[in-house]
C-alpha cells in the first residue's frame, strides 16, 4: 500500500516520486526512530553492512554533500563531519536511498544506473567497457545534479524516509511506565504494526 504524506498530495504523478514511494514501503522502519538502527536495518535488508564516515574536505570543496562506495563486503557512506541533526540524517538517508535503489533494481535497471553514473564520471568511456565494470561510487552534489532522474528519486526517497522518521521519533509510551505494562503495550503494538512506520 502506498502511503504518501498528506503534504505530498499531488506528487504521485511524478514518476521519480512514485518510484521512491514504492521503494520506501520496503524499508525497515522501527519505533522509536534511530538513524543508527535504520542504517543497520537497511544493511540487513541488502545483505551488506553499511558504515558511515567523514567526507574528506577536498571533496566537500568540490561541492559534494555525500558519497557512497559500494563493495561486496561493506557499503561505505561518507557525509560531512560538521553536518548534524536532521541535515545529517537527510544526507545519510540520501545515500541509503541510492543503496536501496540499486538493491531493488532489475539487472537492466542496474546496467542503466551504471551507464548514467559513468556518463557523469567518465563520459569518454565506451559502453562496452562500462557494462563490464563493477558498480561505480555514487558522488552526490549539493544542487548541480538534482535534475538528474537518479538524484531526484534518491532525494524524494530521503525526504520520505525523514517524513516517516518524524512520525515515529517518539516512543509509544513514557519510559517510566512499569515493565509489565510496557510488555503488554509492546505486544499490542506489534500485533497492530504500530512498532513500524
Ligand atoms: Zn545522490
Amino acid at each position: 500500500m502506498l502511503r504518501a504524506p498528506r503534504s505530498h498530495v499531488g506528487l504521485t504523478h511524478n514518476e521519480q516520486y512514485r518510484r521512491a514511494l514504492e521503494l520506501c514501503e520496503h524499508l525497515p522502519f522501527h519505533r522509536p526512530w534511530s538513524l543508527e538502527t535504520f542504517v543497520a536495518g537497511v544493511g540487513v535488508l541488502v545483505g551488506t553492512p553499511i558504515t558511515i564516515g567523514d567526507l574528506p574536505d577536498v571533496l566537500i570543496a568540490e561541492g559534494l554533500t555525500g558519497l557512497w562506495i559500494p563493495a561486496p563486503l561493506m557499503h561505505s557512506i561518507f557525509v560531512p563531519a560538521e553536518a548534524d541533526g536532521e541535515y545529517r540524517e537527510h544526507l545519510v538517508a540520501h545515500e541509503l536511498a541510492h543503496i536501496a535503489m540499486a538493491y531493488f533494481a532489475t539487472e537492466s535497471e542496474r546496467r542503466e544506473m551504471r551507464r548514467e553514473v559513468f556518463a557523469r564520471l567518465a563520459p569518454q568511456l565506451p559502453l562496452t567497457v562500462i557494462d563490464h565494470r563493477d558498480p561505480p561510487p555514487m558522488l552526490c552534489y549539493a544542487r548541480s545534479e538534482m535534475m538528474h532522474p537518479l538524484e531526484q528519486r534518491a532525494e524524494w526517497l530521503a525526504t520520505l524516509i525523514l517524513c516517516r522518521a518524524s512520525d515515529i521519533r517518539e516512543p509509544l509510551y513514557p519510559a517510566s511506565l512499569p515493565a509489565p505494562q510496557r510488555a503488554l503495550l509492546d505486544r499490542f503494538a506489534k500485533m497492530y504494526g504500530a512498532d513500524r512506520a
